[in-house]
């Protein structure tokens, strides 16, 4: 699993680092970030609760 964040895309709600906080957290600017070393989602289930709260879509997850 590859986690990715649209920073383009992102408008700060905070709703991913508050779904899952062990994957996402937010930068100076409230845009999301993943945390370092998590990219491959740590097999955390909230992963997807996160990617489905986002308000715009920004959280992609490759399954590959
Ligand atoms: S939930 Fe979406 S818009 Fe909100 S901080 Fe996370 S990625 Fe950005």
């Amino acid at each position: 699993m590859t986690i990715h964040v649209a920073k383009d895309r992102c408008v700060g709600a905070g709703m991913c680092a508050l779904t899952a906080p062990g994957i996402f957290t937010q930068d100076d600017d409230g845009l999301s970030e993943v945390l370092p070393g998590r990219q491959d989602g740590g097999g955390d289930p909230l992963v997807r609760e996160a990617a489905r709260a986002c308000p715009v879509q920004a959280i992609s997850v490759d399954e590959a």
